[in-house]
């Protein structure tokens, strides 16, 4: 097939990691510790899992997982907060298929579903719209959420329903940004990073140029990649290739599909759309500063937090549920206490097992069970 075996193709790649052997070797570092590359997004999380990624690169290469996967990081709040509104006799509420397993402090919305709620999967904020004009006597809501990947989608519906005097349709606004995100994790003492893999989908709306702060203030090195196994191969060598040569700088692996000025009607539908919140409580992070938006005044009538009373309350993580350290890169998911155990993709206590992009879901589904029983035999061999 073209332009995707092109991408996955096992010479090339046994080749990259050579080269990435090779390069790695020829840099002076700590020899105590790993470099470790973190790639925020989830989409690169999953394909480093499906494509046995981390198992080609040499031990002196740690990859770390980021926490860009936007269904791992709601907070349970915000599930009860869904589950509230879906609560609601003439609502309709809509949402993508992976929140809908997300857990909340009483339900999840899939559990509220089935206790009689009118909850319903959509693929697109389109697709909640046009149900609002098919059910014009209910109130049909839409949970937005996501990175700058999604919020020109659900802007431009917005706009539409504007355009269209759809009065039944609103938006529970809780997309998050990215460039806060990273920041909080440069700040966090827990972490060392060396490097990272920048998220490809969210550069396609914002470009290259919000991300600059990482090489000049916290001078990391950072390669915009794409998402099939030779993008990222290539791009951590483009990450190694910058450190051997003392660089950093912002650069992009990622250009056939991420312009360096971004998308400017997406960019034009976001700021016409959404301000930034103060905060937003992020699961496992806690509250980061401007990383969320919300709907401005001019669109109230569409926006569901004006619209209806919530519990808005913070809820805290069950004590076993380490989502946190693994969203931070602190521990791996198979470190958790309860992972595999109590926490499985058929029964996930935390968010990052719940959607495919979740770091958890990643190893649990391509071999992160096997690798921890390993682990385990060759400790107790050790013992
Ligand atoms: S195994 Fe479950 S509880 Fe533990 S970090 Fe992963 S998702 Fe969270």
């Amino acid at each position: 097939m073209k332009y995707v075996d092109e991408f996955r193709d096992r010479a090339k790649a046994e080749f990259l990691v050579k080269d990435i052997e090779r390069l790695v070797a020829g840099i002076k570092r700590d020899q105590s510790r790993p470099l470790q590359i973190m790639e925020v997004c989830g989409g690169h999380t999953h394909s480093i899992f499906r494509y046995g990624i981390e198992g080609m690169l040499p031990k002196s290469i740690e990859l770390v997982h980021g926490p860009g996967c936007p269904v791992c990081v709601l907070p349970m709040g915000v599930i009860d907060d869904c589950v509230a509104i879906a609560e609601r006799p003439n609502v309709i509420f809509t949402t993508f298929g992976d929140a809908m397993r997300v857990p909340g402090s009483r339900k999840s919305l899939l559990q509220a579903k089935a206790d009689g709620c009118d909850v319903r999967m959509v693929y697109s904020p389109m697709d909640a719209l046009a149900l609002a004009r098919r059910n014009p006597s209910r109130e049909v809501v839409f949970f937005a959420i996501g990175f700058e990947t999604t919020m020109p989608s659900t802007a431009l519906t917005v706009l539409q329903a504007e355009r269209d005097g759809v009065e039944n349709f609103s938006v529970f606004c809780n997309h998050i940004t990215i460039v806060p995100t990273i920041k909080a994790i440069l700040d966090s003492p827990d972490l060392r990073l060396d490097g990272f893999l920048g998220p490809g989908h969210v550069s396609v709306v914002i470009g290259n140029t919000p991300y600059e702060f990482i090489a000049r203030y916290y001078k990391r090195p950072m390669v915009i990649a794409g998402f099939e196994p030779l993008d990222i191969l290539q791009s951590i060598w483009m990450v190694l290739k910058q450190i051997r040569e003392g660089r950093c700088e912002i650069e992009n692996q990622y250009a056939r599909a991420a312009p360096e000025s971004g998308n400017a009607v997406a960019l034009e539908a976001i700021a016409r759309v959404y301000e930034l919140r103060e905060f937003f409580e992020w699961r496992g992070l806690g509250s980061i500063d401007h990383s969320g938006v919300k709907m401005r005044a001019e669109y109230a009538g569409f926006d569901a937090e004006r619209k209806y009373a919530m519990p808005n309350l913070k809820i805290a993580d069950p004590k076993s549920c380490q989502c946190g350290e693994v969203l931070k890169g602190v521990i791996k998911p198979w470190q958790c206490k309860v992972f595999g155990s109590a926490c499985t993709p058929e029964t996930p206590l935390g968010a990052l097992m719940v959607s495919s992009e979740g770091a958890c879901a990643a190893y649990y589904q391509y071999g992160g069970v096997r690798r921890r029983s390993d682990e385990a035999a060759v400790e107790a061999g050790a013992a």
